[in-house]
């Protein structure tokens, strides 16, 4: 057994500060990669920081020139029924709603999946493939900077995604192939 502490944030600010007086603090997103690799023992954070009630990085934004930006703690459920997604970006919406199962998209979101940067994750490929933008509390990427290795990002320790940008694509379409390892029943959104 290991004591962890939880901590609610309300601001990135808050979250920055909670992450900073902590002996070794790990960020809490939709818990979908944390949880499970803190229940394997292959993770024992001091603090949790988490960063899912935080309005100021959640929801999707049409900006003025057309690019879509979501916020680091929406949900890949929010992403695949958004309009404005749908519109302009339907091969993103699309890629949101093949991950995972309905429990996964409500509970993981975009700034937890870039931070993980599992190989086998759907999002990097179309943060790549669309030339988006990441943001964070310090600076912004490209996605090509952000992605560095397997698992490896640019992000420093103490840094918090917050938002990624996509600018408008005048095609857009994604298809992978399903997990044949799992064999887990697999349901895309209808
Ligand atoms: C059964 C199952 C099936 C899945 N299937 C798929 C799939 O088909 N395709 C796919 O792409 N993914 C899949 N996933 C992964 C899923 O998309 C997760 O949501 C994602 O990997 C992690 O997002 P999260 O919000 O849960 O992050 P968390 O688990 O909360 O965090 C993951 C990591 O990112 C860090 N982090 C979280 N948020 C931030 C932030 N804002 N800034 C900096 N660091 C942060 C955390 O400290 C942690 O190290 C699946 C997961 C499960 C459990």
């Amino acid at each position: 057994m290991y004591e962890t502490k939880y901590h609610r944030a309300s601001t990135v600010s808050d979250a920055a500060a909670m992450l900073k007086n902590a002996d070794d603090g790990k960020l809490l997103s939709g818990g979908q990669t944390l949880i499970p690799t803190m229940k394997q023992r292959l993770a024992a954070p001091s603090d949790l920081i988490d960063l899912r009630h935080i309005d100021e990085i959640a929801g999707i934004m049409k900006q003025a020139d057309g690019s879509i930006r979501i916020g680091a703690a929406t949900c890949h459920a929010d992403v695949a029924a958004n309009e404005d997604v749908k519109a302009a970006l339907p091969g993103l919406a699309d890629l949101a709603c093949t991950i995972g199962d309905p429990h996964v998209r409500h509970m993981g979101t975009i700034g937890g999946s870039i931070a993980n940067n599992d190989p086998a994750a759907d999002y990097p490929a179309a943060l790549l493939a669309l030339g988006a933008t990441i943001e964070t509390n310090k600076r912004e990427f490209s996605a090509e900077d952000f992605f560095t290795g397997m698992f490896e990002t640019a992000l420093d320790e103490d840094e918090i995604v917050t938002a990624v940008v996509f600018p408008t694509a005048s095609n857009t379409a994604y298809a992978k192939f399903p997990n044949p390892a799992s064999r887990y029943a697999w349901q895309a959104c209808l």
